[in-house]
């Protein structure tokens, strides 16, 4: 097919604002090539050159495709400069200048598939006098295209095509071509498309062999999956109702989804929600990942969350954020930000794939298969049948440092499901994020020795509001963060004289820190907000039974409170009322940039 065809089908298609209208016009595009360049077309027209999960970019910058189209049309960069800034896109500039008739020597113009493997070596070009290729290559495309060609590759070079169509448009353009038409057929593709990722090799697949031949496209390690979604609940009864009264529960890891392709040999290969290729930007995990599994090749799913190393403790999503996109300075990042993968599913083992298998045997041989390290882990999981100990799990999850739990069905039918979001998987998080203005005045009850950097000093100090009417100290954090090099050095020492061999008769708390402490040094401390947790003891029991309050993400903030006594410290009433008024906002934000 002669690329000038493509180009007037995309002046329709841009046309048009119909959903029906587009997926005939692609039909009937699909209709006049076969082979590799159904294929082609297919990638090209969504403005790509691979499968999105390749990431391959064109890598073209504005100057450059300015220059080409200047050289191309014999007309002064600073006059197609001057255009642009009138017609706003260099594509719609290009045709304009370009506006001549096609001389019959200049033959019948570029195929598909010319523009195609061009449009990929300038892509591919690299190095030293890449630029200059990159321009030469595009101005011998657009010396040998009309100018209506010109418009779409200069829009394609810039990564700025847009025609609007979409993935699932393209899928039923190639049911009605290659397909009876009916839903059954239609589902076949999707779930071909689901499993592969790579709507041009179901293309192919199905031109060469219809809706048969699917069957070969096939989980691989190295394709990612597209991965499987999540209903919603607004309570833990509904989520159990829906389950048919008995589920798994998992922690919801606030961080990063990530599906990792580990061969039987070589590194891993990691992708996110999107499928976009994470490997370079958490070296540490790709690194890990085959050490941590007993067998491979295997695909792994899990959610990817910053780790304070010295405490072990879940950082907020803010911190693994950092991570993301990130491609220098890396080391650094490494170090700042050390991350963990809390591995929650299993898609394909040694044995092969196993998207077809309940999620109970997924997880049963997904805990055979991980030997768990610092970096590698297993999402924490617990099977439960009633309300009360669903919500038990839930607040230590909260507790945990996680935003909510994630239930899944255990019934047959709970396959992994690439694509499909349904009532197999619901998460259950809290719906407000919350803010808290005040700091707490906190006493330390005890220390928790550190590990790794902080080996020698503590990792963490667990600290206590009091209860003035029971004269008890009851626990509410643990806190880590928040202090200097010097003033962690210092902390044993300022802390000497404190210590107990015992727990002190006036402390309450789930916990058993290393070093017990009489209450009597006062730190200042703050945090994102106050929750319910079954391990800590600050006004247990008085908001929900089993349950006492505690500080998530606190932090100290370098203020030692000498002015102040134990029994000076912020009250267990004060930290109720705390809870009680801290301001209430949506977590929309997160939720859009997350789920567009
Ligand atoms: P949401 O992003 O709120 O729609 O929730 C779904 C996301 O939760 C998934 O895409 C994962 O990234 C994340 N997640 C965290 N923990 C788990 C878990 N245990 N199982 C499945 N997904 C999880």
């Amino acid at each position: 097919m002669r690329f000038a065809e493509l180009a007037e089908a995309y002046t329709k298609v841009e046309a048009t604002p119909k959903r029906l209208e587009m997926r005939s016009l692609l039909a009937e595009l699909l209709g006049r090539v076969s082979g590799e360049e159904l294929g082609e077309l297919l990638y090209l027209s969504q403005g790509l050159l691979a499968p999105e999960y390749e990431g391959i970019e064109l890598g073209m910058a504005d100057s450059l495709a300015r220059r080409a189209v200047a050289i191309a049309t014999h007309v002064p960069e600073r006059e197609v400069a001057l255009d642009v800034k009138a017609s706003g896109d260099l594509g719609t500039t290009a045709e304009a200048l370009l506006r001549r008739p096609r001389l019959p020597e200049e033959g019948p113009g570029p195929t598909v598939s010319e523009v195609y493997r061009t449009l990929r070596r300038i892509a591919e070009a690299s190095g030293e006098g890449s630029q200059e290729l990159k321009v030469n290559l595009l101005v011998g495309l657009l010396g040998r295209v009309a100018p209506v060609e010109a418009r779409y590759l200069v829009r394609f070079v810039l990564g700025r095509l847009r025609l609007g169509v979409r993935e699932m448009t393209i899928l039923d353009a190639l049911a009605a071509r290659f397909s009876d038409g009916s839903k059954e057929a239609r589902a076949r593709i999707e779930a071909a498309f689901n499993v592969s990722s790579d709507l041009a090799r179901v293309a192919e697949v199905l031109s060469a062999s219809g809706v048969a031949g699917l069957d070969e496209i096939r989980l691989t390690v190295g394709r990612p999956v597209r991965p499987m979604l999540a209903e919603r609940s607004p309570d833990l009864a509904d989520v159990l109702e829906r389950m048919e009264g008995r589920a798994a529960l998992e922690y919801k890891y606030d961080g990063l989804r990530v599906q990792a392709h580990v061969p039987a040999n070589g590194p891993a290969r990691l992708f996110s929600r999107r499928l976009e290729d994470l490997s370079g930007q958490f070296p540490e995990l790709v690194e890990a990942l085959p050490r941590a599994l007993a067998r491979r090749p295997a695909i792994v799913e899990g959610e990817c969350v910053s780790v304070d190393p010295d405490t072990d403790e879940i950082r907020p999503f803010q911190e693994v954020s950092r991570r993301r996109g990130r491609k220098y300075d890396l080391a650094r990042m490494q170090e700042e930000v050390p991350v963990s993968l809390f591995l929650f599913d299993l898609l394909l083992d040694a044995d092969g794939p196993l998207l077809d298998r309940a999620l109970p045997e997924r997880r049963t041989r997904l805990e055979a298969l991980v030997r768990p390290d610092p970096q590698v882990r297993l999402a924490t999981q617990r099977l439960v049948g009633d309300v009360a100990s669903a919500q038990a799990f839930f607040d230590e999850s909260i507790a945990a440092g996680c935003e909510g739990v994630m239930a899944k069905s255990l019934s047959n039918e709970s396959l992994y499901r690439a694509g499909a979001r349904g009532d197999w998987w619901i998460k259950y998080k809290r719906e407000y994020t919350t803010g808290l203005a005040d700091s707490i005045d906190g006493a330390v009850v005890g220390a928790f020795l550190g590990r790794g950097r902080r080996a020698g000093t503590y990792g963490a100090l667990l600290m206590a509001v009091y209860d003035p009417g029971q004269d008890r100290f009851e626990s509410f954090c643990k806190v880590g963060s928040g202090f200097d090099d010097a003033g962690l050095k210092a902390l044993p020492e300022r802390l000497r004289s404190y210590e107990v061999d015992h727990v002190p008769p006036e402390v309450s708390t789930g916990l058993v820190p290393d070093r017990w402490m009489r209450p009597g040094l006062v730190l200042e401390v703050r945090g994102a907000e106050l929750s319910l947790s079954p391990i800590h003891r600050a006004a247990f029991g008085r908001i929900r039974p089993g349950a006492g309050l505690a500080l998530r993400f606190p932090r100290f903030t370098g203020r030692y409170r000498e002015d102040k006594g134990a029994t000076e410290a912020t009250t267990s009433k004060e930290l109720e009322e705390m809870f009680a008024t801290q301001v209430k906002r949506p977590t929309r934000a997160r939720e859009t940039a997350e789920n567009p």
